[in-house]
């Protein structure tokens, strides 16, 4: 049976970006030139063409200001899950700060789309060792899967298994889908999305979605609407920030494109739905002859 790989899209504008509250402050955001619908219909518009559905993270910013558009990928059947409401990273908040601005982003999209959120991906794989606090909340909010533990140095941690796992918690569970990485016995690398899957060589990160496949596991790949902006708006930022945001943008919908034609592709929701009867009959098993 051939393995499906997850489609993952972090529905933010060009201007969610973390660590540059200096430049692109909260309260500066109404009066930005927003860009996400346009992008995110070119996303929608590949998905269409190729009938694969997709998980999108909406942040509640966006399902805010932008109802119509997240009527209109819920309508064309992809998953709707969420990115939070403000785009915090998760250990720069309190569990209270944290629990309000997830509670904010569900009421937001829920009003829209009238179907609980399964799903969470948190601003810039912020769920580390110093606030897997997070993990319980959303757990004891419903959820049922989280998509924050990049096993990455620096952002998140090199230990973290890199594919999709099933957490035990203070009280039950809750599945754990990381971003596709790249084995080296140095580093694992970045190939799963961002400024890594357009600028490693495609031959790398091909390889790397066959070995997890070979091993019945699926790669999670990971874009946003500014990596589909053929003009994308230019602020003063850090060097490596500008790296991370423009490093060969133009590639992103050429390399999804190459992907899709690759590989089959669905939504974690799809994925988990076969994973949770799977590990079931497992678990029913070792009951039954043990
Ligand atoms: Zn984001």
């Amino acid at each position: 049976m051939s393995v499906h790989n997850i489609l993952t899209v972090d529905l933010e504008d060009w201007y969610h970006i973390c660590g540059v509250d200096q430049v692109l402050p909260e309260a500066d955001w109404p009066d930005l030139e927003s860009r996400v619908e346009q992008n995110t219909l070119k996303i929608l518009d590949i998905l269409r063409r190729r009938t694969i559905t997709a998980t999108f993270f909406v942040l509640g910013y966006i399902a805010d200001r932008h109802g119509e558009l997240i009527r209109k990928i819920h309508r064309d059947g992809h998953e709707i899950a969420t990115h939070g409401y403000a785009h915090r990273r998760v250990y720069t908040m309190t569990q209270d700060e944290f629990r309000r601005d997830l509670k904010q982003a569900i009421d937001t999209i829920t009003r829209i789309t009238g179907r609980p959120i399964k799903g969470y991906r948190a601003p810039e794989w912020s769920v580390r060792n110093d606030s897997l606090w997070a993990l319980d909340i959303l757990r004891q909010e419903g959820f049922a899967y989280d998509s924050s533990m990049a096993p990455l140095p620096i952002i998140g941690n090199s230990a973290y298994p890199r594919a999709p796992h099933r957490l035990v918690l203070n009280e039950g569970h809750i599945w754990e889908f990381p971003p596709l990485t790249a084995y080296t016995p140095l580093i694992n690398l970045p190939v799963g999305g961002g400024w890594g899957l357009r600028v490693f060589p495609y031959r790398l990160i091909h390889r790397s979605i066959e070995k997890f496949n070979r091993n019945g596991e699926p790669a999670v790949i990971y874009v946003h609407p500014r990596e589909f902006d053929h003009n994308p708006p230019r602020v003063k930022l850090p060097l490596s920030k500008l790296f991370v945001l423009h490093a060969r943008v133009v590639t992103t919908p050429e390399r999804l494109e190459r992907l899709l034609d690759d590989f089959p592709f669905t939504s974690i929701s799809t994925v988990l739905e076969k994973k949770t009867v799977a590990f079931q009959r497992r678990h029913m098993y070792k009951e039954k002859f043990s």
